[in-house]
């Protein structure tokens, strides 16, 4: 297959580029923007592979698409502003990416008649829930200005499968953790912080809950959503490693070698959802299992930060 991977200089779909090329024959085409997020050097080891192509394009650029993605056999759309607190102090750039940008590119693979196209979302996207998991059936809850675009995007890619045939399948996974995760978000912000001997800013009380699944894990259950799944299906991606920020926090403190005398209280994030979590009975129907252990794959991931220092500190300065 040629695959068209957009956003894929970010960090889930770098790692969803190096798991294509080291476990399939497949060509890919990664196209991205390189906004703050999106950096070359995620893909600095990809780069000579006779397999792997780069274009520098904006999802909401029409004409740029038109010229790159017809020819290939299915889109993996990454492409995203991806950074809640980002969306609640500029929701413009979300609305344009997020929506926009998604319903330029159905459009155009639409039109280039493409076999698959993945949409990558979010648990997000179901609200916070007290109890139970979300199915993909639960309607949609979004309040951030982040989940509500990608709740948007979700239901823009899946219009053009009901209005024009386009073959959609959406993944929404709960939060990712691993190499290559750009310093603002909490594992690398706080393992890099604690490496810079920082402090780490931990939100309001510190109980809100987030299910942690390993990026490898999720990559291999988008790559199963790709080959496997139905045309016109929603899949969840989850890996049942429910835990407070707090719990997060001290897991991470002790990997670090610190103690709570490194957390900074601050004030929490508006309108911030209390816990996500989400039921996976259909992906694991699919053939998926988690593969990291959450502990292990978290202490891997320390381990990755402490040793690519060359690769974080730039990021860190620029954001
Ligand atoms: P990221 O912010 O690390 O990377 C986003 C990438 O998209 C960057 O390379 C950026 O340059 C590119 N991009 C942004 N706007 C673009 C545009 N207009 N045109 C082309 N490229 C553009 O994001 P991520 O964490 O890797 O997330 C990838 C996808 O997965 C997103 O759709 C996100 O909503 C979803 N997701 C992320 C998580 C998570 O925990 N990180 C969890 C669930 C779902």
């Amino acid at each position: 297959m040629r695959l068209f991977i957009t956003g894929a200089a970010g960090f889930i779909g770098s790692n969803y580029a190096r798991h294509v090329l080291s476990t399939t024959d497949d060509e890919i085409t990664v196209f991205d923007a390189l906004t703050y997020a999106g950096n070359r050097s995620n893909l600095e080891d990809l780069e000579t592979n006779p397999r792997f192509n780069f274009i520098h394009g904006n999802i909401c650029d029409r004409s740029a698409l038109e010229k790159a993605l017809p020819g290939h056999t299915a889109v993996i759309h990454f492409a995203a502003e991806s950074h809640v607190d980002r969306s609640i102090e500029n929701p413009d750039e979300f609305i344009r990416t997020n929506c926009d940008g998604t319903n330029t590119i159905c459009d155009v693979a639409n039109k280039a008649g493409v076999e698959r196209f993945i949409h990558i979302s979010t648990d997000e996207v179901y609200g916070s829930i007290e109890n139970g998991s979300s199915k993909e059936s639960d309607p949609l809850d979004p309040r951030s200005p982040y989940s509500a675009s990608k709740a948007g995007s979700d239901l823009i890619a899946l219009s053009h499968y009901s209005t024009h045939g386009l073959p959609v399948i959406v993944t929404r996974s709960s939060n990712n953790y691993g190499p290559y995760q750009f310093p603002e978000k909490i594992i690398p912000l706080f393992v890099t912080n604690l490496l810079n001997k920082r402090k780490v800013p931990l939100y309001g009380d510190g109980k809100n809950i987030r299910d942690w699944c390993h990026v490898s894990d999720n990559c291999v259950g988008i790559d199963l959503a790709l080959r496997k799944g139905n045309v016109g299906e929603i899949y969840n991606i989850g890996a049942g490693n429910e835990l407070t920020n707090l719990q997060l926090t001290h897991t991470l403190l002790e990997l670090t070698g610190n103690d709570e005398s490194m957390i900074t209280w601050v004030d929490d994030r508006l309108g911030h959802d209390r816990r996500y979590s989400i039921d996976i009975q259909k992906i694991t129907k699919l053939g998926w299992v988690q593969e990291h252990d959450f502990r292990d794959g978290l202490a891997e991931t320390v381990k990755w930060y402490t040793q690519h220092r060359s690769w974080w500190e730039p990021l860190k300065a620029t954001k």
